[in-house]
């Protein structure tokens, strides 16, 4: 049934309205919207379709290489949205260990998600949702719910085709609504995992039909240094594998360390089934916001365009270009010391770094960050570890291994008057350092840590009732309040704002009067005054704890407003001292 939908659609000109009513009223999936055909027909737009796969080894940088692909096509004007599907069975990566898996990026619409999805809206500057996020968890989830519902009327329910509907369903959930639609997909060819999105994939191009959609393939060519040459075998290899899945890619993303030449990437079109324009490197970047110009540089963005058939309109990187110079030749630089537990995978808190380099790159300022692990820091270490120091961030975290050592970190800075940044368990540690060496309760803490009189940090009544972990924490955007009156506002310039949460603890609001009195400042809340979101010392250059993620939202060009204002502070600080 699908498929004559499908067919019809790859002849879109031809279609005229009553052909298709009849098969919107076919269509199991999301219902495209009617756009009038150059014969003057209704016909449902349907987008064209981008998809990404990774080969020889993970950690090649799809997630930039999709997020630079979508920018070029968004800078020739189309819109351009970006998915991704994981073919691990976690249903989502909530509960996954940042040790291992990275960051847990979290949508508005509170979907807990895979890091790329920072990527996607760091470069697209577009609001990633639940739909832009699928594991083979919750597809496996949703058909065993609807077997069990007997959705499957009596019949066996299998990989191919149940599972592979279920992928396409997803990946058709934003069809019609953008021009591009690019679909990535996590892990390696030729993981076991990976073969029902394979399969999704190459049915989904037979569905929507040549020039309507594109394979593109991410592959390593390695330098040997010995030999003193470049090796094209593990592409082929990986090109063969993913051929046998019945995927021929149109263009290879070649990562390297250095140039490839025009023999080797003769040599691979030759052996690859590509063109020879169409194999393009992708070498090592300066910055990753870079890979987007040097993708443009070997014209991608044109390849791309003329295969799907896009009419191209001029290729703007006017203001990227100009953000991009700004990362690599600022006029300052400052040291920000991140105090954190999950150092040794700095992927843990990738959308804090990139929104340093966000608000570096409008500050002119080089951010040279420091890692400091939370745990080293003793009453005898803390004037070493953060001396020469401009400005300090206490990391998001859960669990107690490291509170005290980003306490005394904090009470450090508040003494001595150096720019602090406080975000979630951060901004909960400044208010137990506050209470503890300010307002007099030697005893306070959360009761995430230890539950006592003096939980100044405590659960609210919902979160009690929580036996789950998965997606059972605050979850997603929520709005705030600001007090005309503080940092916060002067650095967002508005009094409501909207930001993301992902915790279970609160401010303790039975503390407020012996906090305030104190001069711990709350100036920002929930809309209904019950939640604590934003403190701060007003008698300190710039101390600011936020209950929520402002990281989440750092966009390239743009910035995030606090991490911009922190930056500024911070900036201040260090010429101060010159
Ligand atoms: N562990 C804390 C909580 O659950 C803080 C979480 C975080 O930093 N994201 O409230």
């Amino acid at each position: 049934m699908r498929r004559s939908y499908a067919n019809a659609l790859s002849n879109r000109a031809n279609i005229c309205i009553f052909e298709t009513v009849h098969l919107l009223r076919q269509r199991i999936v999301t219902t495209p919207p009617l756009f009038r055909s150059s014969t003057g027909c209704l016909v449902p737009k349907t987008s064209k379709f981008i998809f990404i796969t990774g080969g020889v080894l993970s950690s090649l940088g799809k997630g930039i290489a999709s997020s630079s692909i979508g920018l070029l096509l968004r800078q020739r004007g189309f819109s351009v949205t970006v998915q991704k599907l994981d073919p691990y069975i976690n249903v989502d990566p909530g509960t996954m260990n940042p040790l291992q898996h990275g960051e847990v990026f979290v949508t508005d619409d509170g979907a807990e998600a895979d890091l790329d999805l920072g990527h996607y809206e760091r470069y697209l500057d577009v609001s990633m949702s639940r739909q832009n996020t699928s594991t083979a968890g919750q597809v496996y989830f949703d058909v065993i719910t609807r077997e069990r519902q007997g959705g499957y009327l009596g019949k066996t329910v299998q990989v191919v085709p149940h599972i592979t509907d279920e992928i396409k369903k997803r990946m058709r959930a934003f069809d019609g609504k953008f021009d591009v639609i690019i679909i990535e997909i996590g892990g390696t060819v030729g993981d076991i995992e990976s073969l029902p999105f394979l399969e999704a994939c190459r049915q989904l191009r037979h569905e929507v039909g040549r020039g309507n959609a594109l394979d593109i393939h991410l592959t390593y060519v390695p330098y040997i240094k010995s030999a003193g040459e470049l090796k094209t075998k593990p592409t082929q290899h990986s090109v063969k594998t993913l051929m046998e899945f019945g995927i021929t890619p149109d263009l290879l993303l070649c990562r390297a360390e250095v140039s490839l030449d025009r023999e080797i990437r003769a040599k691979i079109a030759l052996f690859c089934n590509v063109e020879e324009r169409s194999v393009i490197e992708a070498i090592d970047a300066q910055t990753i916001y870079e890979v987007p110009m040097m993708f443009a540089k070997h014209k991608l963005d044109e390849i791309v365009c003329e295969k799907l058939n896009l009419k191209k309109s001029k290729l703007n990187l006017d203001t990227w270009s100009r953000f991009v110079h700004r990362i690599k030749s600022p006029k300052h630089e400052i040291t920000i010391g991140l105090v954190g537990k999950y150092n040794k995978n700095p992927d843990s808190y990738k959308s804090i770094t990139e929104a340093f380099i966000h608000a570096g790159a409008i500050n002119n300022t080089r951010v040279n960050l420091r890692w400091i692990d939370s745990e080293e820091i003793t009453k005898d270490t803390v004037k070493t570890l953060l001396a020469d120091i401009d400005g300090i961030l206490v990391a998001p975290g859960f669990g107690s291994r490291g509170i005290e050592g980003k306490i005394l970190a904090i009470e450090h800075v508040r003494k001595n008057l150096i720019p602090f940044f406080g975000i979630c368990l951060g901004m909960q540690c400044a208010v137990i350092e506050f209470a503890r060496n300010v307002a007099g309760m030697p005893l306070a803490n959360s009761t995430e840590f230890k539950k006592n009189k003096f939980n100044v940090i405590d659960l609210m009544p919902e979160q009690r009732k929580v036996t789950e972990k998965g997606g059972t924490m605050r979850l997603g955007a929520y709005p705030c309040h600001l007090e005309k009156k503080s940092r916060a506002f002067a650095a967002y310039k508005s009094e409501h704002i909207s930001e993301r949460h992902r915790h279970r603890y609160e401010f303790n609001n039975d503390f407020t009067e012996q906090l305030t009195s104190k001069g711990l400042k709350i100036s920002g809340t929930s809309p209904d005054g019950r939640l604590v979101e934003v403190i701060e010392l007003p008698n300190h250059p710039w101390f600011v704890g936020v209950q929520f993620h402002p990281e989440l939202k750092s966009r390239a060009v743009t910035g995030h407003p606090l991490f911009v204002a922190f930056i500024k502070a911070s900036l201040a600080n260090a010429l101060e001292k010159l």
